[in-house]
């Protein structure tokens, strides 16, 4: 649901007036890499946000094409020297934008579609149902066939071609609601299991759970948690967003935890946001301060306890693809590559322009697939020069979205997370001699 009438605010505008217009940030910008355009970059979306809250501009089909076309990737807020806080501008400026602005029918149902099915992993089963119907009887390349195409809405044909190996159908529900600490205990979390992560990723969480259980730590997981709200947020829908974000606080207790963790860059990122989320509501700002400060990404958490090393090996070229969410928004670039380089057999190569977004950005690559595409085209290229043979990120996001191009190219690589090379070299040193 939007907020009729929504607009920007004092608190608003002086962000907007913190931007000296130095123009820094421009270079790391993805999107005015590619196109060169001043309106497509940081400065020139806030100088549209400024105009827009001075009453100089409307929300035009033109103003709302550039604030669309933007990743959220965050890149151009590690570039700024003086603090820019771009996040929370185009955050406020996309729910304005879906507060005045009137979208084309189909792209207002598409959006709608996705934040009515994919936040929600029952919805999200039922979506796939077909998918997985094609698949088991042999039909799986109809999914990639013209004709089917061709009665899709034009921006809705590449999903289909991000749709990974399916994990068995109810697998989600693994690991349960409580896995032990091998061995001595000595952390007790709780991890957030996401919703597009637990329907397409269910051995990447139940690998999380057996990760931090071989490092002493009981796992549980929360009865009642659903999605982060950063889909909903990133696309505009700020009531929706904050409901989910609202459940979340209910769901968890972060006093009876050491962390709570989670294994998806985009979900972390937003996490830590509910203290500003919240900050002027009485009702669930203490709990939701006590919630940001114990969220950790995995690799967070793990890089900064005494990590149990005994890992068998994993023979592989790899290299580390910073997602924009991890290593932008919440400053975590480091550790996934020190817990890497503590497997033996594993071979971590540099990968240019590694924290260069991929293309993918929550939604983004559904609803601007065609920039999408070119970004995943520019990452490509430079994994190709690598040589790897794996491709290891902390996003779900990225995984889909890398993969596609890996299937495209016909490249000899396998994208997996952070926590799956981990569990791969415990699960080694299990059946070494
Ligand atoms: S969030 Fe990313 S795409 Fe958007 S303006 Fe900043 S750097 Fe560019
Ligand atoms: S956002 Fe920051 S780096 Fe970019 S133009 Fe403004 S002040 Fe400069």
């Amino acid at each position: 649901m939007s907020t009729p009438g929504l607009k920007f605010t004092s608190e608003d505008y002086r962000g907007f007036l913190e931007c000296v217009h130095c123009g820094l940030c421009l270079p790391s910008c993805p999107t005015y890499a590619e196109n060169g355009n001043e309106a497509d970059s940081p400065r020139g979306r806030i100088y549209l946000m400024k105009n827009v809250a001075d009453g100089r501009l409307g929300i035009s089909p033109t103003v709302a094409r550039h604030l669309d076309l933007c990743l959220g990737c965050m890149a151009c807020q590690t570039a700024c020297p003086s603090g820019v806080h771009y996040g929370q501008l185009i955050e406020k400026a996309r729910s304005v934008v879906e507060a005045q602005y009137s979208r084309p029918a189909v792209d207002r149902l598409l959006r709608r579609a996705m934040a009515a099915v994919l936040p929600y992993p029952t919805r999200l089963e039922l979506a796939l149902l077909p998918v997985r119907m094609l698949r088991a009887v042999g039909l799986g390349q109809v999914l990639e066939s013209a004709w089917l195409r061709r009665l899709m809405p034009r921006k809705l044909q590449p999903t289909l071609s991000l749709v990974p190996v399916l994990p068995p159908l109810g697998s989600r529900h693994a690991p349960g609601e409580f896995v032990p600490a091998e061995g001595k205990r000595r952390y007790r979390v709780a991890l957030l299991t996401g919703c597009v992560m637990s329907v397409l990723f269910s051995r990447t969480n139940q690998a999380t759970a057996r990760v931090l259980a071989r490092n002493g730590c009981d796992v549980l997981v929360p009865r009642g948690q659903v999605c982060c709200g950063s889909l909903h947020l990133h696309m505009g829908f700020r009531e929706e967003g904050l409901a989910l974000a609202r459940a979340n606080l209910d769901a968890f207790s972060p006093d009876d935890v050491d962390a709570i963790l989670i294994n998806a860059a985009g979900c972390g990122a937003m996490m830590k946001e509910y203290d500003k989320l919240f900050a002027g509501d009485a009702s669930c700002a203490a709990r939701a301060e006590s919630f940001t400060r114990k969220t950790k990404d995995m690799s967070e958490f793990l890089a900064s306890i005494d990590l149990n090393t005994q890992f068998g090996e994993v023979k592989a070229r790899a290299v580390y693809h910073d997602a924009c969410h991890l290593a932008h928004a919440q400053k975590v670039r480091t550790q996934p590559r020190q817990l890497l380089q503590k497997i033996p057999g594993l071979e971590l190569v540099p990968l240019a322009e590694s924290d260069m977004c991929c293309g993918s950005a929550g939604p983004y690559n559904l609803v601007e697939p065609e920039m999408a595409q070119q970004l995943l085209q520019r990452k490509m290229d430079n994994l190709a020069k690598t040589g790897a043979q794996l491709v290891v990120t902390g996003n779900p996001g990225c995984i889909l979205q890398i993969a596609q191009g890996v299937r495209e190219r016909g490249l000899p690589m396998e994208v997996c997370h952070t926590v799956d090379v981990l569990d791969r070299a415990y699960q080694a040193a299990r059946v070494s001699p």
